[in-house]
Order: structure tokens, then sequence, then C-alpha cells
């Protein structure tokens, strides 16, 4: 299916994909690691540090009130733009990563017990794994892996299977970084429930690629980086149901987390400031906001169904090379493509792909438990966005089928 999507206009958007790499024009593959920028978010931060900038919450001067309605206002789109039905919901952090570890150390810190179980899938980023290493070996909490099959899909009766009365936390991503899977939440937030777990879902992957709607998900916890959704680098958000974060202990102590503080004792600030202590990302915020605002000008329907008609393309275009093997074939697919050549490493892969301008992410994806279940120690990925086009993909391949006789 053909949409009248003018990925022509949206390139014009993003200045840096006028770039040349290696004197040829730069194929950038590699938004699940970070995306591009439009102008919008480049002209926004400019402008902000130009004409509006001061701390925020605290200064009685009108440029402090200014950029405070700023980083506030950008609170306020986040809240729009996922669905969330208060902004005291939304809490800036510096990246998904944060976000995790925030709730690991502060809603699982005060909530889960020895012996209690945090589920996770065989497909999470290491962000997702790691947090709850170290808190079941702060507080003996076992981690638990629902597996995937030969496609890179959750098995939803094994993931049922392990869901028991100890569950407290099942932590999930939405869509898979190393793959593209995208997961059943629906079913996996209901059946989480059901047994009285929470659920916090690693949204990283798939809010910049579909619409995202946290109220009618009914997850607990839904956290994402700015920077893959078109934003800057250094900001993050942390989603949570308000009643759990009123009842959290704060992460970070500090300034503006506070209520009243005295050497003997101090309180602390409603939610959302009680977990943004210090100055935060408040240029970072500006930014977010106006890549928000960007993604839902071009309409992110229309990205979804743009970045799918690439993928099915891709897909069809890399299945017909001679040695290429794709890993992750799930039925339901973001717009990754993760992919081994035979007898060629994937790091020597990417070497030779940068040497046609074409840049792709190689490695284990901070994803290395799925990269084991495959088998292969490394795969290479590209990864497409609102900004790519088929012209792209026919490069790419090109490119593989010159890398495989090279080393052939
Ligand atoms: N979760 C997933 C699924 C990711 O793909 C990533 C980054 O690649 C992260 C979490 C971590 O994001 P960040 O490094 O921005 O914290």
């Amino acid at each position: 299916m053909t949409t009248a999507y003018d990925v022509a206009a949206v390139r014009e958007d993003f200045p840096i994909l006028d770039t040349t790499v290696r004197g040829k024009p730069l194929v950038f593959l590699d938004t699940a690691a970070s995306a591009q920028k439009p102008r919008a978010v480049i002209e926004a931060i400019s402008e902000f540090y130009e004409t509006h900038y001061a701390n925020i919450h605290r200064g009685v001067y009108q440029l402090s009130a200014d950029a405070t309605q700023r980083y506030e206002g950008s609170r306020d789109t986040v809240q729009q733009f996922i669905g969330a039905t208060d902004r005291r919901e939304v809490v800036f952090v510096r990246n998904a990563t944060e976000a995790i570890n925030l709730v690991a150390h502060t809603w699982a810190e005060k909530n889960l017990q020895a012996g209690d179980e945090v589920l996770i899938t065989a497909l999470e980023h290491h962000a997702n794994i790691v947090p709850w290493q170290m808190l079941g070996q702060r507080k003996g909490i076992r981690l638990r892996v629902a597996p995937v099959n030969e496609r890179g899909e959750v098995v939803l009766e094994e993931f049922e299977k392990l869901l028991n009365d100890r569950t407290r936390l099942v932590a999930v991503a939405q869509v898979s970084n190393a793959l593209g899977t995208i997961l059943p939440l629906e079913s996996m937030i209901e059946l989480a429930h059901k047994r009285g777990a929470r659920v916090l879902v690693d949204g990283a992957q798939a809010i910049p690629h579909m619409p995202v709607d946290v109220g009618q998900m009914d997850c607990d916890f839904y956290v994402f980086s700015g920077h893959k959704l078109l934003g800057p680098s250094g900001i993050g958000v942390l989603y949570g149901k308000l009643s759990l974060l009123e009842a959290m202990p704060p992460f970070l102590g500090g300034g503006d987390m506070i209520e009243s503080v005295s050497f003997e004792k101090s309180t602390y600030a409603p939610p959302p400031a009680r977990f943004e202590a210090g100055t935060p990302d408040i240029a970072g915020a500006v930014g977010l906001d106006a890549a928000i605002q960007y993604l839902q000008g071009v309409g992110i329907e229309r990205v979804a169904l743009w970045e799918h008609e690439l993928l099915e393309y891709a897909t069809a275009k890399l299945s017909e090379i001679d040695g290429l093997r794709i890993i992750g074939t799930a039925a339901e697919k973001s717009a990754v493509l993760s992919f081994v050549l035979e007898g060629v490493h994937a790091h020597d892969v990417g070497t030779a792909l940068d040497q046609a301008g074409v840049a792709v992410r190689v490695g284990h994806h901070c994803a290395q438990p799925v990269m084991e279940i495959f088998g292969v120690p490394a795969t290479v990925r590209a990864s497409f966005a609102l900004y790519n086009t088929r012209n792209e993909v026919d490069q790419l391949a090109a490119a593989l089928r010159e890398t495989l006789e090279i080393f052939r």
C-alpha cells in the first residue's frame, strides 16, 4: 500500500541529512540508537538559550517565570502526547535508563521483599535487566525471564506460567530494540494485573514510531528517552500513575524536591517535583516539547504507516540476498531489521557499509541475552524512521552485496 506521505518534505526538515560521509550522501539507518533532529527542535533550543534562558521555579523575575512556563509547558505536551490523565504523572529524568533505575530505587525498594519476583522478557535491553538484578542483590528479589520463540516473539502461555503470587512487577519493552518485535502488551498487562503485579513498560523504542496511550494501556509506569523521539539527549520521561508516585519515596535528594529542610528533618514535595532534584535539563524539556509537536505535525499514524512500508520493502529486498539471515521475524514488528551475513563478522559489515556512507549499528545492541538465544555474538541492525526512503534501502542492499563480494 502506498500512502501520500511526503518523505522528501520531511527530509528537508532534518539538516543533517544533507551531510556527506566519505564523499557519499549520508544514509542514516541507526535511529533506534538515537534519532536525528528536525530544524524545529534545533531552533527551539537555540531560541530558548538566546532569549528565554534562566533557572526555573525559583526566580521572581520575568525571565525565570518564562523559562518555568516553557519547562512546565513541555510537561503538558508530554501528558497530552502519552494520554496521561494528570500532568503530575509526568516526571522529567535524563533518559529511559534513569527512569527505570528511579522505579527500582523507590517504588520497588519500598514495596518488594526478599523472595518477591520481577518478571521481564528475554528481549529486554540491558537498561531493563541490570537495575532489577541490582535490586535483587540488595533485597533478595528473584528475576524471572519469559522466553521468546524462534521468531523472537514472547510466548504468552510461557509468560503466563511464570506469573505467580510472588510476582510484584512485570517490566517489559513495548518494542525490542535488537529485533523490532512488538510485544503483546495488552494481554501481558491484563494477565499481570490479574495476578496483582504492577507493570512497567519500557517505551524507548515504541514512542517514536506508534501512537501511545498510557491510560488505555493501563500500565503503571511508562518510560522513554527524548533523544530517540527526535528530541535532544539528556531528557527523558517517567510516567507513573499518580497514586503510585504519591506513595513513593524520593530518589535523589537536593534542591527543588523538598517542601522544607532543617538539619533535623526534611519533608518532600509532592510529585513530580519530588523526583526532580536539582536543576533539570531545562532546554532539553523545551527541545522535547518541540520534537513532540513536530511529530504530531507530521502525524504519528502516518509515520507508523510509512515506516511499516519501509520495513516490508527492506525485508523483501534483504531476503533476496544470498547469505543474509534476518534475526527476528515476528509477525508484529517495528521498523528494525537485524541480520547477519554468512562468513562476515558484523563489525566488518558495519565498517564496509560506512565506506558507502551507510550508518548502521553493529554489535549486541545492549541486549546480550537475546543475541545468545539466537546463537550470534552480534548482528547488523538497520533501523528506519520517518525520514528514510526506499532509495536508501536500495543503497543498503547494494552495499551489502558489495560487502559479500569482497569477503567471499
Ligand atoms: N530501552 C530500550 C528498549 C532501548 O532501546 C534503549 C536504548 O537503546 C534503552 C532502554 C535505554 O535508553 P537510554 O540509553 O536513552 O536510557
